[in-house]
C-alpha cells in the first residue's frame, strides 16, 4: 500500500499504453542539488517520457539514470524503493493523480506510514496538517475528498503528498497546464517557495517558455525525443541558438496564453515516432535547412558557459 504501489499502478498503466509513449533518443543531461531544471517543448516532443524514464515509471532500453552518485538504471522494484521516496512526482492532472475515495487526509498519511516516516499514525497526521498549512489550505478541509477540491486546490494537495515524504528531487510534469491562468501563478509561486524551504531540486516540464521563464536555473528545449538546446535561462533567452527555440521564442505567449503549435512554428509535428525524420529532427520546419541536415543528425556543440545547441549552421 501507499506511494510505492501507486507509482507503479502508475507504471503498469504506462506500460500498456507502451504503444503511445513518445520515443526518447540521446537524451542526456544533469539536474544539480537545488536547481530548477527545466525541460520545455511541444506535447508528444518525449518531455513526460524522459521524466517517467527518471523514475523508472518507464523502464529504458539504454543508457544510464544516476541519482546521488549512484547507478539505479538496472533497479529492480525493491532496491528502487528508497529512491521512490527521494524523488517524487507532481503530475499535469491532479483529478486523475489523487484517488477519488480517499481523504486528504489518507492521501497524505498513508505515504509517510508505508516508508516509516512517521511511529504513528498520529504521528503522520501531525505532519500531513503541518503540510497543509505549508501548502495553502486548512487543517478542517483534511477529512474531505479530492472532488470537493477546485483544480488549483487539488494540486496544492498533489504537492502536500509528494512533500509528505521528504522528497529531495521533485520531478513537475506541466504542473499549472491544466489550472486557469489566473491559479498558474500562485501554484508556481508555492512550488518556488517550498523549494526553498526545503531544500529541493525541481526537473519542471513544460510545453511554454513563459511558465518557465522566471523559475528555471536551466532550461532544454526538446524537438522530437531529442534535446536540441540546452543552457542556463540567462543565455537561453538572451541568445536562443537553435532554430526550433528562436521559433519558440517568436512565438512565446503570455503565462497561460495560447499554446506553442498555435503560434509562429510552421508544419507539423510527425504523428508517431516511427515517422521520425531522417537527419535534424526538425528539417521539415526549418527556415534554414541545408542539404546535410536531410542526411545527418546535427551534434550537440558547446557554445561556451554551459550553452548547448545541435544545429548544422552553428558548426560553421
Ligand atoms: Fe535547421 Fe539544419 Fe539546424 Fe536542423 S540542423 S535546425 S534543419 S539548420
Ligand atoms: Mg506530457
Amino acid at each position: 500500500k501507499g506511494i510505492w504501489q501507486e507509482l507503479r499502478l502508475e507504471g503498469g498503466r504506462l506500460v500498456r499504453r507502451s504503444r503511445h509513449v513518445h520515443a526518447v533518443n540521446d537524451v542526456s543531461f544533469t539536474v544539480g542539488r537545488g536547481e530548477v531544471f527545466s525541460i520545455v517543448g511541444e506535447s508528444g516532443c518525449g518531455k513526460s517520457t524522459t521524466a517517467r524514464t527518471i523514475i523508472k515509471l518507464i523502464e529504458p532500453r539504454s543508457g544510464q539514470i544516476v541519482y546521488d552518485g549512484e547507478d539505479i538504471t538496472a533497479y529492480d522494484a525493491k532496491q528502487m524503493l528508497p529512491f521512490r521516496r527521494r524523488m517524487q512526482m507532481v503530475f499535469q492532472n491532479p483529478y486523475a493523480s489523487l484517488n477519488p475515495r480517499h481523504t486528504i487526509r489518507r492521501i497524505l498519511t498513508e505515504p509517510m506510514l508505508f516508508h516509516k516516516l512517521a511511529v504513528d499514525r498520529r504521528e503522520a497526521d501531525d505532519k500531513a496538517m503541518l503540510l497543509l498549512d505549508k501548502v495553502g489550505l486548512r487543517q478542517e478541509q483534511a477529512d474531505r475528498f479530492p472532488h470537493q477540491f477546485s483544480g488549483g486546490q487539488r494540486q496544492r494537495i498533489s504537492i502536500a503528498r509528494a512533500l509528505a515524504l521528504s522528497p529531495e528531487f521533485v520531478i513537475a510534469d506541466e504542473p499549472v497546464s491544466a489550472l486557469d491562468v489566473s491559479i498558474q501563478a500562485q501554484i508556481l509561486n508555492l512550488m518556488m517557495d517550498l523549494r526553498e524551504e526545503f531544500n529541493l531540486s525541481y526537473l519542471f516540464i513544460a510545453h511554454d517558455l513563459a511558465v518557465v521563464k522566471h523559475i528555471s536555473d536551466r532550461i532544454a528545449v526538446m524537438y522530437l525525443g531529442k534535446i536540441v538546446e540546452m543552457g542556463p535561462k540567462q543565455e537561453l533567452f538572451a541568445r536562443p541558438l537553435h532554430p526550433y527555440t528562436q521559433g519558440l521564442f517568436a512565438s512565446v505567449p503570455k503565462l497561460g496564453g495560447k499554446s506553442l503549435q498555435e503560434t509562429s512554428l510552421s508544419g507539423d509535428v510527425p504523428a508517431t515516432p516511427t515517422e521520425l525524420p531522417i537527419g535534424c529532427h526538425f528539417h521539415a520546419r526549418c527556415p534554414y535547412t541545408r542539404p546535410i541536415c536531410h542526411e545527418q543528425a546535427p551534434m550537440m556543440k558547446d557554445s561556451g558557459s554551459g550553452h548547448y545547441a545541435a544545429c548544422h549552421i552553428l558548426e560553421g
